[in-house]
């Protein structure tokens, strides 16, 4: 685990709390550094100071992303504006903590985060949504036979909405499933994925299918987009 923090005593005492709970720890104090350490030894996880003293943490997330597209990339910062939180998910966290933030809380999100970085999907499954089909084993997305690159929890989000297409799923059960049963911090993530799904799907093809807004419920994936009545989630009636 790689922690990114340029307050020594801040660093220290998270160093103390992770390798209490059996994790190994590198603590970069600067942008610059935490990118030489991931790049020697990739971390699963990274917990990453906002306000570093070189690079934006914003910043040193993107190229954190670009680079290990698989490690989980927790943010962690003074500035809880929900722009920093919108800005840190598009540029590819996966979470978002304010400081100050307790040992217990920490640890329970860390946690869940290792825990999800394994697969959600059922193995062995090829799910078919119109011009869409979902290899879980190889865990790729192809649109009419050509490969959509997802991340990872893009794919299990699709994956999960596309298990059950043209059915609505609520956000309680998508949080749940995709994220972890015990997800208490802002569901804006789940906005931030599906906008990020639409654009992709929307790149790869006119007849792709379609993932509606259900107000104030939740999102379904629609194959034909000729059922997109609105963005409401109303369609022509068959
Ligand atoms: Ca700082």
């Amino acid at each position: 685990m790689l922690v990114v923090e340029d307050d020594v005593a801040t660093a220290t005492a998270l160093r103390h709390v992770l390798e209490r709970h059996g994790h190994q720890v590198t603590v970069a104090h600067t942008g610059s550094a935490a990118l030489s350490a991931a790049g020697n030894e990739p971390p699963d996880l990274v917990l990453l100071d906002l306000g570093l003293p070189d690079l934006d943490g914003i910043e040193v997330c993107r190229r954190l992303r670009s680079t290990l597209p698989d490690v989980v990339i927790v943010m962690l910062s003074g500035r809880a504006g929900e722009m920093d939180v919108v800005v840190g998910l598009e540029v590819g966290a996966d979470d978002y903590l304010a400081k100050p933030v307790g040992a217990d809380e920490l640890l329970a999100r860390l946690h869940a985060h290792l825990r999800r970085a394994e697969p959600r999907t059922i193995p062995g499954t090829t799910l078919s949504v119109g011009s869409l089909t979902l290899d879980t084993d190889a865990r790729q997305a192809c649109v009419a036979g050509r490969p959509m690159p997802l991340r990872r929890k893009e794919f299990d989000l699709l994956a999960r909405l596309a298990a059950e297409p043209g059915v609505a799923v609520a956000r309680a059960t998508l949080m749940a499933e995709v994220w972890d049963e015990h997800w208490f911090g802002p569901t804006k993530t789940l906005d931030v994925h599906v906008a990020s799904l639409r654009r992709k799907l929307a790149a790869s093809g006119a007849d792709t299918p379609r993932i509606v807004t259900l107000r104030r419920h939740g999102y379904r994936l629609d194959a034909d987009p000729s059922d997109l009545g609105n963005r409401e989630g109303n369609r022509t009636c068959r």
